[in-house]
């Protein structure tokens, strides 16, 4: 049988395993058991949508068998087995949660990291093994047995064999004790009874080992006699149903690693038992940072669902609402039916329950999280809050009572970022409105010239920084009763009565040239206006109607050729002595000159909002035709 060889990242991590400096090689036990419990739940989910028919629950369990003379150690399940594609896929290839997983690593430090804190699945076998043999067979009456095999990463063989039962058995051959390691330990029993105790005690399934055990001698005194009998040595109470104090958050963040593929601890662990309308134990994890396909179409949002102990689904989506997609974690039930299809667990109330109780819960723990641990918040924030404004967005508002209280902004007065309570707090006390600026980024704002009345009236400013941001605040439509205004709206209306007859007044006595500047814009903007908000700044872009220029360039990027365009204005400063060169360059009839310095002052205003010139050789042209003179 010629060796087939591995693919190269499977080749990389498995050199890793087998030259690994880690000194808890002992995981790997917890590796093999969990892939065998795993596969006796596709075993028996399968069964129970109608795969294989009389399978009973009782019947699966684990199997831990050393055996010193030989130097192996024995893992048997009686789970889903492989065919000889799936031996090749799964085992010749690496997994997509390990490939995820697996960093470049130059350094060994790298190295402890991954095996450390991933479940690093099977090829974890050779950080103890020399060889390993997976003896496997599908479910179903007439299917073929099949061994894999492989000393390592010069490759692996597949042939047929004999298998009597449904399943795999995983045979390692332990390696030689060296001077620093002694790989015997894996072979006593007492040493894996405790590890299996250490690492897989919740598992659901028996894992079962040969134990000696000693006894009083029958008719004697004081005489004691070994013997051998079959234990179960896990406990089998999932890790979820066992009370807070008899789980340690390292075996919680190990169960969360290891279950859920993340590198890192979670930030956050959420329980929640109920009895009543819904019984259920939920366990919920807040991830640390966010997976790196998390803001992608190829995420899945979901938590698993089991039933009464026994995993129903493994990615059931209608348990987590959109706003809350990256939460992991699962479900247990006793209200639902093992037999429950997928169809039907769409439309099941009890579920929707659940789902219900689970979005406040999950709100809630933010909540507390705010408040109680802001730092941590915000990392949260950092690395979720896109999507929580999503969230508000794409529900038109409908979610906005319950995810309001969790948004954070950037804002003109604090380098920290603010929440809308916070804001509304601090408002002056004859603001109105909430006041928001959007662009690219701090900087950009801090330098709109469209703030500067607002900042003159020392209000503050969000700044609003993601694409989602002002669709988000529009969606909420407003905060206690305050609407949200954009400092570039149209009608922001915070002059006074005097200043704003004054710019009436002066707007109806330039009016001519106003005119002639909108002429050489055409239809880039509607109306070429005197402003009432520019203190400093010569010229500024705002916005009439509905539609501003940050909603205008969001748009822009989306599929389809109807762009949504918002109506520009060009607003200028009435007092400045750029005004002022206007002015004296049509008193003295040079029109064209009026229409070369609105060109470039709108490109200067398009520049402060962000946006690129349109025509950069032209405004270039003009710009040096100025300079010239
Ligand atoms: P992971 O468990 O993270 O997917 P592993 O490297 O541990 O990665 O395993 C790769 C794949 O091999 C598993 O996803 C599973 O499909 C298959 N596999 C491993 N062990 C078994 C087993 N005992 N029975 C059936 N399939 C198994």
């Amino acid at each position: 049988m010629p060796k087939k060889q591995f693919q190269a990242e499977s080749k990389r991590l498995l050199e890793l395993m087998i030259n690994s400096i880690y000194t808890h090689k002992e995981i790997f036990l917890r590796e093999l058991i969990s892939n065998a419990s795993d596969a006796m739940d596709k075993r028996y989910y399968h069964s129970l949508s109608g795969g294989e028919t009389g399978l009973a629950r009782e019947e699966l369990c684990i199997q831990i068998i050393p055996d010193k003379s030989a130097r192996t150690l024995t893992i048997t399940d009686r789970g889903c087995g492989m065919s000889q594609e799936e031996l090749e896929e799964n085992l010749g290839t690496i997994a997509k949660s390990g490939s995820l997983a697996f960093k470049e690593e130059n350094d060994k430090q790298e190295d402890v990291d991954i095996i450390g804190q991933f479940g690093v699945g099977f090829y974890s076998a050779f950080m103890v093994a020399k060889n390993v043999r997976v003896l496997t067979r599908p479910a179903g009456e007439n299917a073929q047995g099949w061994c894999w095999e492989s000393d390592g990463s010069d490759g692996y063989t597949i042939t047929p064999c004999d298998k009597a039962e449904t399943g795999s058995t995983v045979i390692l051959t332990l390696k030689d004790n060296t001077e620093e390691d002694d790989y015997d330990e894996f072979l006593e029993s007492y040493r894996l009874q405790s590890l299996v105790k250490k690492y897989s005690d919740y598992i659901r399934y028996p894992i079962r080992m040969e134990m000696t055990r000693s006894r009083k001698k029958e008719g004697t005194e004081d005489e004691y006699e070994d013997y051998q009998e079959i234990e179960t040595l896990n406990s089998m109470v999932p890790i979820w149903k066992k009370a807070k104090g008899e789980v340690s958050d390292e075996e919680m963040n190990q169960f969360y690693q290891d279950k859920f593929g993340d590198f890192s601890p979670p930030l956050r662990v959420i329980r929640s038992s109920t009895e009543g309308a819904a019984t259920y134990n939920a366990l919920l994890f807040i991830p640390a940072r966010a997976p790196y396909n998390y803001y992608s179409r190829d995420y899945e949002k979901g938590l698993q669902l089991y039933a009464s102990g026994v995993l129903i689904m493994d990615r059931c989506a209608d348990l987590l609402p959109d706003c809350f997609s990256f939460v992991k974690g699962l479900v247990d039930s006793q209200d639902l039916s093992l037999n429950i299809s997928r169809e039907m667990l769409q439309h099941d109330r009890q579920l929707k329950l659940i789902a219900g109780r689970l979005e406040k819960k999950i709100a809630g723990e933010l909540g507390l999280m705010l408040k109680n641990e802001r730092e941590k918040y915000e990392d949260f924030f950092g690395a979720f809050g896109l999507q929580l404004k999503f969230g508000v967005y794409s529900t038109y508002g409908a979610q906005g009572e319950l995810l309001r209280d969790l948004l954070l902004f950037s804002s003109s007065k604090s380098e920290k970022p603010v929440t809308l309570a916070e804001y509304v707090e601090r408002m002056k006390e004859d603001q109105k409105v909430i006041y928001y600026a959007c662009g690219q980024s701090r900087e950009q704002l801090e330098h709109l010239p469209q703030t500067e009345l607002v900042k003159e009236k020392d209000y503050e400013i969000l700044y609003l920084t993601d694409d989602v941001d002002e669709f988000c605040v529009r969606a909420l439509g407003q905060y206690a009763d305050h609407e949200f205004k954009s400092v570039s709206d149209g009608d922001l209306d915070l002059a006074s009565q005097e200043e704003k007859d004054q710019v009436k007044e002066q707007s109806d006595k330039e009016k001519d040239l106003l005119d002639c500047m909108k002429e050489a814009l055409g239809e880039k903007v509607k109306e070429v206006r005197l402003s009432a908000r520019l203190k400093s700044g010569p010229v500024c872009l705002t916005t009439d109607g509905g539609i501003t220029l940050e909603m205008e360039k969001v748009f822009a990027q989306m599929p389809g050729d109807q762009k949504m365009k918002a109506e520009r204005v060009l607003e200028l400063n009435g007092g400045h002595g750029v005004f002022r060169k206007l002015q004296g360059l049509y008193q003295a009839g040079e029109k064209e000159k009026v229409g070369t310095y609105a060109q470039l002052l709108y490109a200067q205003a398009q520049l402060l909002e962000g946006i690129p010139v349109e025509d950069p050789v032209a405004f270039s042209q003009a710009l040096n035709a100025l300079l010239a003179e």
